[in-house]
């Protein structure tokens, strides 16, 4: 198999990203680092080191639509001419960046209002969404890859298989005569990805339970037959079922830590969060913490042992079947008052009396 090349490019908060360079034909980088002058450097800098240029790039394949996976495609395809292969979903979204980024941040506003951050702490947040909105640019998919499909890259062909849950765009590259795989923010070694809840179409209206495909998504990934996992940040991953073990752990972790502050009486989304992390972090990322709250309160909801009343001035959660006011006994004032599905946090059924 030809050469591949890990270039890392900085990035606030998480320090960097991996672009990777696949040597052979079709010279390809899989991810490209943000739209910044210090991105570009490095990229420059870690090509040169190869005997390239971005003048050299003949393709580009995100992993996902994130600002630090996309944010240069404009650029390099300006300067190289490179053809850029993405999956439909990434293209779509990468077709309409500022748009869907745009839609991206009202829902977001609404979603925080309804599960109780305030207005002040909402406004705060507004600067994450400007840096979303001009960390990449609006690029066009050259190639536009259905779930399944195999594209020859660097000397090798990748199978696109699609991973919705971090984000909806998702997808793994999949090298399988080698075992290796592209998984971006997927999986990654040092944190628990998170998953995103945005607005995909949803014709309900209902939110799109982000961390609930997630765990299915993850699922599926730990039953392929694969070697390496070469993430979107910080180091690669060589035993993946072990990690995906552990994910599934820190998060039936979590889900008992919400059930013991609901314990305490129903709460809104915001309020348990406060509970989670310190009074900093849920100020200053109100949104990540709403995502991550809602997210295990899924699970919950699908689980059984937590309801969900959506009233006039946002949700609050409790233990199963908690009555908010005496009207609500009626069963059908209860909105998630569903039966139980399959637990997704115990696939393998070994779910404990606790959660009964
Ligand atoms: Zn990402």
């Amino acid at each position: 198999m030809e050469r591949t090349v890990q270039i890392q490019a900085p990035l606030p908060h998480i320090k960097s990203v991996n672009v990777w360079l696949l040597g052979g034909d079709p010279l390809t980088l899989v991810d490209t680092g943000p739209r910044s002058d210090e991105a570009v450097t490095a990229l420059e800098d870690g090509l040169r080191r190869e005997g390239l240029r971005i003048e050299d790039i003949e393709q580009v394949i995100p992993t996902h639509h994130h600002l630090d996976h996309t944010g240069l495609i404009a650029t390099i395809v300006a300067r190289s001419g490179a053809r850029v292969a993405a999956l439909d979903r990434a293209a779509e979204y990468g077709a309409h960046y500022v748009e869907r980024s745009d839609a991206d941040r009202s829902f977001s506003r609404e979603l925080m209002r309804h599960h109780g951050v305030p207005e002040s702490v909402i406004e705060s947040g507004e600067g994450l969404w400007d840096y979303i909105r001009d960390g990449s640019e609006p690029y066009r998919a050259d190639v536009v890859l259905s779930d399944g499909d195999v594209i020859a890259a660097g000397g090798r062909n990748l199978r696109i298989v699609a991973r919705p849950g971090h984000s909806t765009t998702d997808a793994l590259l999949v090298d399988e005569g080698s075992a290796t795989a592209f998984v971006g923010d997927h999986l990654l070694a040092g944190i628990s990805s998170n998953a995103e809840i945005v607005p995909v179409a949803e014709p309900t209206g209902s939110r799109p339970q982000a961390r609930v495909q997630y765990l299915e998504s993850l699922k599926r990934t730990a039953s392929m037959p694969l070697g390496l996992l070469l993430t979107g940040h910080g180091d690669a991953v060589s035993d993946h079922r072990r990690l995906v073990r552990r994910r599934f752990a820190e998060h039936r972790r979590r889900c008992q830590r919400i059930v013991a502050v609901l314990d305490e009486g129903p709460a809104q989304a915001y309020g348990i969060a406060k509970h989670l992390w310190s009074a900093r972090t849920v100020a200053e990322q109100p949104l990540l913490v709403v995502w991550e709250v809602l997210g295990h309160l899924d699970l919950l909801l699908d689980d059984g042992p937590v309801s969900e009343h959506i009233l006039d001035d946002g949700s609050r959660y409790g233990k199963a079947w908690f009555r908010l006011r005496e009207q609500d006994e009626r069963p059908d004032a209860i909105p998630n008052g569903k039966v139980p599905r399959t637990s997704t946090l115990y696939p393998g059924g070994d779910r404990p009396a606790a959660f009964e």
